[in-house]
């Protein structure tokens, strides 16, 4: 399998360049040149296969430069019940991503049960793993520079932590991550693993790491990389519970079900539509957007005007507070046909700040592709998370809200539906509080993390203080 990128002027790679690649050399996202499918007697097989097996199978169409026996150790290794251990009481842990029936023919998809009680482990840790062996194969080392405001660092450093040839430089705001979060990350005692507080916000973090990344000759000499959204690596292993889920509430390959997505950059629900190009029966793809909306406002009108950060707000579901979602484009490529120019012409206006609107004839397409949307407020995700706790006993944190508020909106009774929870309520339990009146049991593991030992630098708003660092650290 080759890969080509979505603006059309870089070479093909293979899936092991595409992993340690980041963008395309032409400012694209590289996307298979193909979506293999799927035959109705491979779905049937699949049906019987574990997560693991189910896993190998997939990505084995599409990774052909690794040996076979070798991608099945790495995900036979990822994909265990001992990693993905937080499921509830009343949830198999054995299949990594469970469901959980909340009435008829509504599930919850529970994405979040690995060791940072988020959905990005399911890539994160595959992609630890495989970047560790492909790095070793072709002698070779990384270092991975971040901007975290909670969820994807985290996520990082339990992947990569004690990981050969692999270093982590993780900045996060100082003091502005829940304490949780901070606990996290900073309690990581693993010598490869670096957090680095920043005096600033968010945004500050992020430009520090694209004012290094900028720095060609200080990135090649220092081998800085990145695991951000847009690898493709991340987007693969995301596929696998699109099946998984579909194979657990039907019983028949002719049975068709919708999935409701917590949107933020797009990656997660760009993996469902992978999946449903596969042939997986999806019929609809629900885009559920928080406050931040511009894709709920896309996929309503075809207009797309994504917002600075002077306009995106801060939510009680932070991790999907993004106006500007990278793997939007992906999708985007499919829609106009795989046309790069016609890809190119749009996104040269939305690089520069702009937005754009389709015509009739294009907008019309987005409906082949089953996708729908809607959006939350906070109200609504409060008023969710307490009557489903009312309802069913079952507590949800304010990003599987949002999914739960999209999914209603355009729930269909006589089709199940599956809702991805994203994280667990843990994660968020001032929100739970807020709604239910109580805090959330926490796990034993994870009782007493804020009292751990910590372990971080604070910087100034400086890139050369983070780049000297880097330097004496790498
Ligand atoms: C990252 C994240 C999202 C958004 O996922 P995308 O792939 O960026 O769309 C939603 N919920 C939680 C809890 C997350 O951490």
């Amino acid at each position: 399998m080759k890969y080509i990128s979505t603006r059309g002027k870089s070479p093909e790679l293979n899936f092991s360049d595409v992993l340690l690649s980041g963008l395309a050399p032409d400012g694209g996202l590289y996307l298979p040149k193909n979506y293999p499918s799927i035959s109705n007697e491979e779905l049937s097989l699949m049906r019987m296969m574990s997560y693991s097996e189910l896993a190998f199978f997939i990505f084995s169409k599409y990774i052909d430069d690794i040996p076979s026996e070798d991608l099945k150790d790495i995900v036979k290794k990822t994909y265990t019940k001992k990693v993905y251990g937080f499921s509830r009481k009343e949830q198999n842990a054995e299949d990594i991503t469970p469901t959980l029936k909340l009435k008829n023919n509504l599930h919850l998809l529970s994405l979040s049960n690995g060791p940072t009680i988020a959905f990005k482990d399911i890539a994160m840790q595959f992609l630890g793993n495989i970047f560790e062996y492909v790095l070793s194969k072709q002698n070779k080392s990384l270092n991975i520079l971040g901007a975290t405001s909670g969820d994807t660092g985290s996520a990082a450093e339990y992947a990569m932590r004690g990981k050969k040839g692999i270093k982590v430089f993780m900045l996060s705001p100082n003091g502005r991550m829940s304490p949780f979060q901070t606990a996290q990350m900073y309690s990581l005692q693993d010598k490869n693993i670096f957090n680095i507080a920043i005096k600033g916000v968010f945004d500050d973090c992020q430009d520090i790491v694209k004012a290094v990344s900028n720095d060609l000759e200080f990135k090649e000499k220092n081998k800085i990389g990145a695991v951000n959204s847009i690898n493709w690596g991340r987007i693969l292993a995301q596929i696998v519970y699109y099946f998984k889920g579909y194979f657990d509430v039907t019983e028949s390959n002719d049975e068709i079900v919708d999935f409701t997505v917590p949107t933020g950059n797009f990656g997660n629900i760009c993996a469902g539509h992978v999946a449903r190009m596969m042939g997986l029966p999806i019929r609809k793809l629900v885009v559920a957007t928080n406050e931040n909306d511009v894709l709920d406002e896309f996929f309503k009108t075809g207009s797309y005007a994504p917002r600075g950060s002077d306009k995106t707000y801060l939510t009680s579901s932070p991790s999907m507070d993004i106006s500007k979602a990278s793997n939007f484009e992906r999708f985007m490529f499919d829609v106009f046909k795989r046309d790069a120019d016609i890809l190119c012409k749009h996104w040269n206006q939305v690089d520069l700040g702009g937005s754009f609107n389709l015509t009739d004839e294009l907008f019309e397409r987005i409906s082949n592709f089953g996708f729908i949307s809607s959006s939350s407020k906070h109200v609504n995700r409060i008023g969710l998370i307490k009557k489903f706790y009312e309802d069913y006993n079952v507590i949800v944190d304010t990003h599987t809200a949002d999914g739960l508020k999209a999914a209603l909106d355009h729930f269909d009774s006589s089709i199940p539906m599956l809702v991805l929870e994203t994280a667990l309520p843990i994660k968020f339990e001032k929100s739970i509080f807020e709604a239910i009146g109580k805090y959330p049991d926490r796990p034993k593991q994870l009782q007493n993390i804020e009292s751990l030992k910590q372990h971080n630098e604070v910087f100034n708003n400086d890139v050369n203080e983070v780049k000297n660092f880097i330097t004496k650290n790498t």
